[in-house]
């Protein structure tokens, strides 16, 4: 499946704010948006007064980039949000929220939602039992995520749990990072996601026009 395998900082750079996407580098100095807070490229510290579009453009770009989904998925997933009943922000957020890289990587399994794409992938998670190497796979309610017992031994994995060790589950979420398992206990509701910095509405205008 195809993704994105450019530099993650440079995303941030291009939005102009913090995206989080490497995990523990992103909390220190090292940091390159605390470096170089502009954009990239030779017209990278111009600045420039952003239209409605632009606007609109930049936060769909953003939402894309945190998730770490390219265009034609995150299109499929507007136009699903869009189709089905209620707020199209909740049901956007919803399905962003039930991929299994994204629980996976917010169960603290992996560092960042890269990392846990790349696992999830490489076939190292079962899914109420089942090996499930989609990392775009759905969750519903009620489902078991676990990592599988031959992988609890990685490294990388061992790494992340200790990285993730402080870091607050989410209320939607219930996580036994001793027995290397969790629940996705419920689809999240709009203001529960507090740690998008987007606002999903102006996502929404982008494909509404
Ligand atoms: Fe973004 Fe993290 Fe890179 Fe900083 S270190 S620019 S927050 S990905």
């Amino acid at each position: 499946m195809a993704r994105y395998t450019g530099p993650l900082c440079r995303l941030c750079r291009r939005e102009g704010m913090k995206l989080y996407l490497k995990g523990e580098r992103c909390y220190t100095d090292k940091c390159a948006f605390e470096r170089r807070p502009y954009a990239p490229g030779q017209h990278g510290q111009a600045r420039r007064k952003l239209t409605q579009y632009g606007i609109q453009l930049r936060a769909k770009q953003t939402v894309k980039r945190i998730y770490g989904i390219l265009e034609r998925q995150f299109e499929r997933y507007v136009e699903k949000a869009m189709k089905k009943a209620g707020d199209t922000r909740e049901n956007l957020i919803q399905l962003l929220e039930a991929r299994l890289d994204n629980v996976v990587y917010r169960m603290g399994f992996a560092i960042n939602r890269r990392q846990a794409r790349q696992l999830v992938n490489h076939g190292h998670f079962l899914v109420n039992g089942k090996k499930v190497d989609i990392p775009s796979y759905l969750l519903r309610p009620g489902d078991v995520v676990e990592v599988r017992e031959n992988s609890r031994d990685l490294e990388v994995i061992k790494k992340a749990l200790e990285f993730n060790k402080e870091r607050n589950v989410a209320p939607w979420l219930e996580v036994d990072r001793d027995g290397f398992k969790g629940v996705f206990l419920r689809y999240p509701k709009l203001e529960e996601v507090t740690d998008l910095p987007v606002d999903l509405q102006v996502v929404i205008e982008f494909y509404s026009r």
